[in-house]
């Protein structure tokens, strides 16, 4: 496992880089986020060490517990789902929270946020195939959860995310994602971030437009 870290966010990177040029894209607009739940603290040591910026988590304790160990030497992404009595572990350790799908939420946030006298960064996470078994909120929905949420104290909506239906062709949610984020930016000029795909599809959502990639087993290996 030691060692293998490093090669495997390279060839990643030079994917995303064919991927950005076959599209007419600067490479530099996507972020890699490598996902590294189930990992330990070592392993984001070696991909930081191997050059990754940013490293997302999917549960709250594995994010406190890595981050307490490797600190801001890397930024920390929440991706999971986030329960409301977990806000106060997250607020200001994750620079950017992707997982906003309610408005209790989105105060309980903002709450915490301003108490710390920081402002928290978050995506509006977008069930783009309403699927029951996702979180997040329909796409009709989210312009105005996205809205209701920036209008709040201490909280900053960066942009949308979403997991696309496993087993479909995911180019189509991919799009949706994009174009739902165009008519975003027209109320919301600061909602620019699209975090989409993941290590089976991130040249698709590269290609649609993603400024965030969020990618796990192709960088940390099987879970
Ligand atoms: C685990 C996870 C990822 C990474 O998935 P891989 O298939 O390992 O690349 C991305 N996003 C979220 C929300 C995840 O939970």
């Amino acid at each position: 496992m030691s060692g293998s870290i490093a090669p495997r966010v390279e060839q990643v990177r030079e994917r995303i880089a064919a991927a950005a040029s076959d599209a007419g894209r600067d490479p530099g607009e996507v972020t890699l986020v490598a996902v590294a739940k189930t990992f330990g603290a070592d392993a984001v040591v070696e991909a930081a060490e191997a050059g990754v910026s940013d490293i997302g988590e999917s549960r709250v304790q594995e994010l406190t517990d890595k981050a307490a160990v490797v600190g801001d030497r890397v930024r920390w992404h929440f991706v999971g789902h986030l329960q409301t009595n977990k806000v106060k572990a997250v607020v200001g350790v994750a620079g950017l929270i992707h997982s906003l799908d309610r408005l209790p939420l989105a105060e309980r946030i903002s709450a915490r946020a301003q108490a710390s006298g920081l402002s928290q960064r978050v995506l509006v996470q977008v069930n783009v195939a309403g699927e029951d078994s996702k979180h997040g909120v329909a796409p009709e929905e989210a312009p105005a959860l996205a809205e209701q949420a920036a209008a709040l104290p201490g909280l900053e909506v960066a942009g949308l995310m979403t997991i696309p239906p496993a087993a479909t062709d995911p180019r189509v949610h991919f799009a949706a994602l994009r174009e739902l984020r165009d008519r975003l930016t027209k109320v919301l000029p600061g909602a620019t971030e699209l975090s989409m795909g993941m290590s089976a599809d991130f040249e698709v959502a590269v290609a649609e437009g993603a400024t965030l990639v969020r990618v796990g087993e192709a960088i940390f290996g099987p879970r």
